[in-house]
Order: C-alpha cells, then structure tokens, then sequence
C-alpha cells in the first residue's frame, strides 16, 4: 500500500523547541529516568501557580461558559484587552481590532496564514522564538533573519534589518521582551524599527507576551504606542504573566491604519470564525486577570521568586569556565555564550544531548531558535534555586572534561 507521508508543506518546517533531543529526553523518562525537564518556559511545572482569583472566576463563570463565544471573544475579555492595551498607550481600539485565541501560538498562526503569499519575504529575529519562523514557513514564506546583536545587550541591529528588505518583504516580526535572550529593547530602538517599517510599508508583529516580566523597574514600550500609525498586530497572553500556559488564553490587538489593511483584517476574522471561537472559560478569566495585570511583580523585585534565581543563574554561569551571558531584563530565560573552541563543539544539538544523557537535564540549543552558530544554548531558569545549584553543578561538573 502507498506510504502515508506528512504534507509536503512541512518539509522545510523544522521543529521547534520540542525536537528530536526533547524526543529523546520523554524516552528516557518513559523508561523511568528521572528528567529535569529546562525546555519550556511552563511556570506551573516550577511551582508557581495562578492567583486564587483566576480559579475563582473560572469556576464561577464554569456554567455560562459552556456554549460557543462570538468569534472574536466574550464582551468582558475584550474590554479588559481594551483597557489594558490604553494603559500600554495603544489606544482608541475598537469592537473588531481585538481577538481573542487559544494561546498567542494560535493567534501567531492566523495572523501569517490571512497574509502570506507563496514567497513573500518576512524578517524574523535571530534568535527567535522558533514558532514565528515554523509558521511563516508552513505559510510559504520566505524567512530572512535580522540579527539581535549580543554585545550591544541582544538588541536588534538595525543597520541588519534596513539591509534585509527587498521589494518583497512583507513583514516584521519584534519579540520584546525576548524569548530566548530575556532581552529588554529600548525605546529608541523600537523608534527605529517602526520607522522602517512605516518607509517600507511592513505589517509589524509585536510578540509582547512577557511585558508584565520585567525586572529592575524598567518601563516596557509596546512597537504599536511608539508609532500609532503604523499598521501593527500585538500580541500577549496570561500563560507567563499570570502562570497560567495551560489555560490556552491569548489576545491580539490591531492598531495603526487599519483602513489600508481592510482587506487583510477580514481575512484575519474569517480565520478566526473558521475555529469559531477562543477556549471560552479561559476567556472568562481575563478581566480578573488584567484587573491584576501586574499579579507577577513581587516575584520580579528582590526577594522574589523569579529576582533571586535570575541573579543566582547569572552568577553562577558566568562563573564556569568557558561559559558567559548577559543578564536577562526580563523573563525567565538565560541564553549563555559557550567557548566552543575550549570544547571542540560544532554541534550544539549534541551538546545538549550528551548533557541529557549523561546528566538527564534538557536544555535547548541555539539552532532551536534559529541561532546560526553552535555557540549558545538556553536555560529556563524557572526551578527554584536549590534546584538551579545542582544544575549547575552538573554543567559545571561536565564541562570539566566534555570535549566534541
Ligand atoms: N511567544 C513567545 C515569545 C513565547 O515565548 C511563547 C511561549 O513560550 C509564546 C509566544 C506562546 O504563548 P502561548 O502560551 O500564549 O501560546
């Protein structure tokens, strides 16, 4: 009988973090090994749980959540979207600019698929937060990566993203704070971008999920408030703010000028009402979510949860031998440099392997978010510090003598 194979359209697609290592770490935990699982940035795993609150609403709103929604979402979640986007200075939305979805992965998809065009070019960062190029892909796009530049704190070079457009360039996608470097972009380099962008006439995808975050006071700026008329679709969440991945709840909001992309948002509602509706008793939880939009900032200042194991992480990676990073700004990611010539490594995959396999820690390597060369590797350093000092100190242990 003829072979069953996946679509033709997946060949290029490449896997995201969950690749073949990951594969090999649930094995190896099927098979009763006892994994630390560093691979996705999933709080409730780590012991960080919802508000009591979230759970509250959930089950008080269980009963009248049981039909479908309208498509865009329930009136609530989008007026708490609403407010919530004012108070980021994305103002003057309207009923038709906000959609709600099952996770901003869902939304990230129906956004490409309404506008891509076999070919079309779209400017991704590297690093990237591998779903954004595995979608365009899938859609026919072509991805052309701009570079976040390590020694100037992981910001975007913008002299690499103005040399990267072509008459075919469609769009941009900015992930701020970032995923994987835990990187915090100024304002001025926002500016710069959405210049640009506006010159050249490219939708802007701005990845805000982790803009609640943010540690040591810092203000976040979303892309769509620092240039309001340029055509841009925001994304955010409560599956970091609010420790909630599970619950599948995300928004995205469209501002800018919507007239010149009329065509395209209806394109983008068709979508959205061909899976009729967002998970609706998680859409039942996000006006108590954003009444609390900050829920998250005691774990963010010293003290915190996520303050100390940052600092501890930082600390202590930058102390092994052949290993340094910058410190993350916000988020819960560190993405370390490793001296690749002091270990012989050229594959980063493998790295990560032989640490899996000698010390059962999984951890993602650079080339999972597109990076080009074998030389990082992230951690999430979600695990609480106790836990962070053994995994450390196996790296450190195994770094000792582990040669390519
Ligand atoms: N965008 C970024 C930058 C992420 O890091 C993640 C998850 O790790 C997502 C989007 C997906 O978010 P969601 O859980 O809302 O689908």
């Amino acid at each position: 009988m003829k072979e069953i194979k996946k679509t033709k359209r997946l060949d290029n697609v490449g896997y995201d973090i969950r690749g073949p290592v990951a594969e090999e770490a649930a094995r190896m935990a099927r098979e009763g090994v006892d994994i630390i699982a560093l691979n996705t940035g999933n709080p409730p795993h780590f012991g960080f749980y919802a508000p009591e609150s979230i759970e509250k609403a959930m089950s008080d709103h269980i009963r009248t959540s049981e039909g479908y929604s309208d498509s865009y979402g329930i009136p609530e979640a989008i007026e708490a979207i609403k407010s919530y986007s004012a108070s980021k200075g994305i103002e003057g939305l309207d009923y038709g600019d906000i959609f709600t979805g099952n996770g901003v992965s869902e939304l990230i998809s129906i956004s490409l698929q309404a506008l891509i065009e076999i070919g079309d070019e779209i400017l991704v960062p590297t690093p990237d937060y591998p779903l954004w190029t595995s979608a365009a892909t899938l859609c026919g796009a072509t991805v052309r990566r701009y570079l976040c530049d390590e020694a100037a704190g992981w910001t975007p070079d913008i002299q690499d993203i103005k040399s990267k457009i072509t008459p075919r360039s469609k769009a941009i996608v900015v992930i701020n704070p970032n995923n994987p470097t835990g990187a915090l972009y100024p304002k001025d380099s926002l500016t710069e971008i959405m210049d640009v962008a506006r010159e050249h006439g490219l939708v802007v995808f701005a990845d805000e999920i982790y803009d609640r975050l943010v540690f040591d006071g810092a203000e976040h700026f979303s892309c769509a408030a620092v240039a309001p008329d340029v055509f841009t679709v925001t994304f955010n969440g409560l599956s970091k703010s609010h420790m909630l991945a599970g619950f599948r709840c995300g928004w995205m909001v469209i501002s800018g000028d919507r007239k010149r992309a009329a065509d395209y948002i209806e394109g983008i509602r068709m979508l959205s009402s061909m899976r009729l509706c967002a998970n609706v008793p998680s859409q039942s939880v996000v006006s108590t979510a954003l009444d609390d939009a900050y829920a998250a900032a005691p774990l963010l200042s010293p003290g915190g949860r996520l303050y100390e194991q940052r600092e501890f992480i930082y600390r202590a990676i930058n102390d092994i031998p052949g290993l340094s990073s910058t410190k993350p700004q916000a988020a819960f990611y560190l993405f370390p440099r490793i001296d690749t010539a002091r270990f012989g490594i050229h594959d980063d995959e493998r790295f990560v392997f032989d640490f899996l396999h000698e010390h059962h820690v999984l951890m993602t390597h650079g080339k999972g978010f597109n990076w080009p060369d074998p030389d990082h590797f992230r951690i999430v350093y979600l695990p609480p510090i106790d836990d962070l000092e053994t995994i450390v100190d196996k790296l450190r242990r195994f770094l000792v003598t582990y040669r390519q």
